[in-house]
């Protein structure tokens, strides 16, 4: 598949530098606010519709981790991407999709069913490795999200847990977006204490929670990996949909 994507300006490539800086300000203030260390923060760089040329830029200036959301777009734009980045998928993932990205990622962020803990982890049996994962949570109890509720968490950790060729590192979330501080504290406070909660069912360590609207609240809440897009790399444009023919 052709790249097709337009070069990129120089103007384009400063915004992203700053808005990176501003970034790491935040995460260093919002640290020092609830007394944690920043190296305990993974900042992911969500990459969905952005140009090879400015994740490279954001690789290039120390961001070692990628999210992709879209298999389709991934596969279509990995082989420009600097190999220094783990890359791990954030999406909605189908399990006839899990084949052609088991062995191109370094983690599966967004397992919200047995049937898809399965089809990992028999795709990563095929390939002699073991998959980590993460239980996306439906923390917010919105019926249109992914994610499993919090009531049937313990279960799906359990079993699992139990398979040979996945290992359940942590949790993860997409909570309703809000810009009220006090709500995104409020859901991300009954985040943490279901983590912490987990933890006598096995030993988690990745609290995967906070995006570009939410991430200073979301630190203060015990969040270890962070997933930025549009506050780093701009708004998201999606092509226009195609003209109507009627
Ligand atoms: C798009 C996306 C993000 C980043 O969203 P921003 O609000 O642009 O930071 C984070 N996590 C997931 C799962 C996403 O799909």
């Amino acid at each position: 598949m052709a790249n097709e994507f337009a070069p990129c300006t120089e103007a384009q490539k400063q915004a992203v530098l700053e808005r990176l800086a501003d970034i790491r300000q935040n995460i260093a203030e919002s640290c020092a606010a609830a007394g944690r260390d920043p190296s305990e923060i993974t900042l992911m760089a969500v990459t969905k519709t952005v140009s090879p040329e400015l994740i490279n830029l954001a690789v290039n200036h120390g961001v070692s981790v990628l999210g992709e959301n879209r298999v389709q777009e991934y596969l279509s734009k990995r082989a420009e991407y600097r190999s220094s980045a783990e890359v791990q998928f954030i999406g909605h993932l189908q399990t006839n999709k899990v084949k052609q990205i088991i062995d191109k990622v370094s983690m599966i962020q967004s397992v919200d069913s047995l049937h898809l803990a399965e089809a990992i982890d028999k795709a990563a049996s095929q390939q002699g490795i073991i998959m980590p994962v993460l239980l996306e949570v439906n923390i917010g109890g919105e019926t249109s999200k992914s994610g499993i509720s919090a009531e049937e968490l313990p279960t799906l950790l359990k079993e699992a847990g139990a398979l040979k060729n996945i290992r359940v590192d942590g949790l993860m979330t997409i909570p309703p977006p809000t810009a009220d501080e006090s709500e995104q504290i409020q859901t991300f406070t009954a985040m943490q204490q279901l983590y912490q909660q987990m933890q006598q069912l096995a030993p988690l360590r990745i609290l995967s929670m906070g995006m570009s609207g939410d991430y200073p609240a979301a630190i203060r809440c015990g969040a270890t990996l962070v997933r930025i897009g549009s506050a780093l790399f701009g708004a998201r444009f999606y092509p226009p949909p195609a003209p109507s023919l009627i």
